[in-house]
């Protein structure tokens, strides 16, 4: 019998009721190493009933004591670092300094959340008539959501309730079913903060959960990240259903490399965003494009050794590239993916299909793969395969560069290496995506700054954290005051203020 995971409601660890339960695996060794109960409509409505009535009180707390309430979980959560990063690691197979990055670059954005008193100010006009001043003020939403992935179970649903919750909105969070067991661990974490019973809460589950979110009226906006159909899916039932909705789907990031570019440098930078995290990142580079006569053998010939020469290692490694993939059926896809390249007709250059780890012989690793030639009417290079593959994709001359992203389906990230200034300044200013690199293999923008792709990338008009978070998580109410000495005489014309 291995360990149930339940739900986080109301400040309180709960068993599940429903009897369905997911396998959660350790992906270094391939066994099964607890599991987590889905939740019922009735469980999903428990948790908005204590998010409902905790909202109140939290909403009318002024903001610099939410602020102090941050501050004390970010402490919290540095202090659990290690745990935190060990349960991510287990469960992910993500290795343990980059499960670190992922608890860190969450923190970024509590961080950013401690100073809300500031981000929370209105604006304010004295004697915009005779007699009458107009304010604003931003004021949360309500009860809100964050329907989160497998891939970053610490950093996303940090990026999301961090900056809800600061706002003064209680929250409630559906994590992946793969890897729930951080999520849950940050939700008693910021109970002991200071945040009170009701504040945060974690529904673990599947499409009945989110489906039950969706559908409860006293929930008033949803954001989401993971693959583009489950965020149309959420994009137009939240919609549906009056909901203010955010939902991040997958992505196809190219690397554009001219032909000035220091090639150690690309090479380092490539085999690091591509392959890092078994490629199961969203800001992740699967496609390479070498620019010009000559610069794809340069690449492929000082690429070619590092594919092969990648250190695989178990997830709690401190010294490999990268871990296994976070299941078997994954790893099958991103297999299935590589054949369909092949049968395409793209050059298999190494094939990281049949590495086993050692030791580890039923847990779900994969060698790097590198493919060369793909073409955008293939289905392998249209399509996210979320996994160790990169493929190099031609083009002739600039022009075909900035076209190969710029007519994907997908515009979350894209990077460009160069010398030349101007051609990076040009590259920036037409790229049809939502976060450009120059130089950078991961432009995940910091946490002041926003985070947000275009296209099937991303469904909806405001982006993560930052000041668009800020915007995403609360509503505007403007109000026109005047204090009259004298009473006023009856209007019938619309007041001009003249
Ligand atoms: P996923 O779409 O399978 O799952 C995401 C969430 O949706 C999970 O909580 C899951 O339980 C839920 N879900 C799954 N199927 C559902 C259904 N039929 N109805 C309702 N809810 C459902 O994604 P994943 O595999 O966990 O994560 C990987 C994907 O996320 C990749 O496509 C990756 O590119 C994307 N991603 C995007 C970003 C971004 O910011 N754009 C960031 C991280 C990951």
């Amino acid at each position: 019998m291995v360990a149930e995971l339940g739900h986080f409601i109301n400040g309180k660890s709960v068993s599940g009721t429903s009897g369905r339960l997911h396998d959660i695996f350790n992906p270094t060794t391939g066994e099964v190493q607890r599991s987590v109960a889905l939740a019922t409509r009735a469980e999903v409505t428990k948790a908005v009933d204590a998010a409902q009535e905790a909202f109140y009180g939290w909403s009318t707390t002024n903001p610099q004591k939410r602020a102090r309430v941050m501050f004390k979980f970010k402490e919290l959560v540095e202090k659990d670092m290690d745990n935190l990063a060990k349960l991510l690691s287990s469960e992910h197979g993500k290795i343990l300094p980059d499960a670190r990055g992922d608890v860190i670059r969450g923190l970024d954005v509590i961080e950013f959340a401690c100073g809300i008193p500031h981000l929370l100010k209105g604006e304010y006009t004295e004697a915009a008539g005779s007699g009458i001043d107009v304010y604003s003020m931003r004021q949360p939403l309500g009860v809100v959501s964050g329907i989160t992935p497998f891939n970053f179970p610490a950093m996303i649903p940090m990026w999301m309730f961090g900056v809800a919750i600061a706002c003064g909105n209680t929250f409630i969070n559906k994590p992946s079913e793969k890897d729930p067991s951080v999520p849950l661990r940050l939700a008693e974490l910021m109970m002991e903060a200071g945040a009170p019973e009701g504040v945060l809460n974690v529904v673990n589950g599947d499409k009945e959960a989110v489906d039950a979110i969706i559908e409860d009226p006293r929930v008033k906006a949803i954001s989401f990240v993971g693959s583009s159909d489950i965020a149309q899916y959420i994009y137009e039932n939240g919609a549906k259903n009056n909901k203010r909705v955010q939902a991040f789907g997958g992505a196809k990031n190219h690397m554009i490399i001219l032909p000035d570019a220091d090639m150690d440098n690309v090479v380092n930078q490539l085999i690091g965003s591509a392959y890092g995290s078994a490629g199961e990142r969203c800001m992740a580079t699967p496609v390479a494009v070498p620019v010009g006569e000559g610069t794809a053998e340069t690449l492929i010939s000082m690429l070619k050794p590092k594919v092969e020469s990648l250190r695989i290692g178990p997830s709690m490694s401190e010294d490999s590239d990268l871990g296994p993939m976070v299941t078997a059926a994954q790893c099958e896809r991103v297999a299935g993916y590589i054949q369909m390249a092949v049968d395409e007709g793209q050059d298999l250059i190494v094939d990281g299909r049949d590495f086993t780890l050692q030791g580890y012989e039923n847990g779900f690793f994969m060698g790097g793969t590198l493919l060369d030639n793909a073409k955008p009417e293939h289905k392998s290079y249209r399509e996210e395969i979320f996994g160790p593959v990169l493929q190099i994709a031609r083009a002739a001359n600039f022009e075909e560069a900035l076209a190969l992203p710029s007519n994907h389906q997908y515009g979350n990230g894209v990077a460009i290496f160069t010398r030349n200034g101007a051609a990076a300044r040009e590259f920036a200013a037409r790229v049809n995506v939502g976060m450009v690199g120059i130089n950078v293999p991961i432009p995940v923008p910091v946490a002041y700054h926003t985070f947000g792709g275009w296209k099937r990338s991303g469904f909806g008009d405001t982006n993560q954290h930052g000041p668009e978070g800020v915007k995403f998580w609360t509503k505007v109410k403007t109000i026109t005051q005047r204090w009259p000495e004298d009473v006023q005489g009856s209007e019938f014309v619309i007041p001009t203020m003249g």
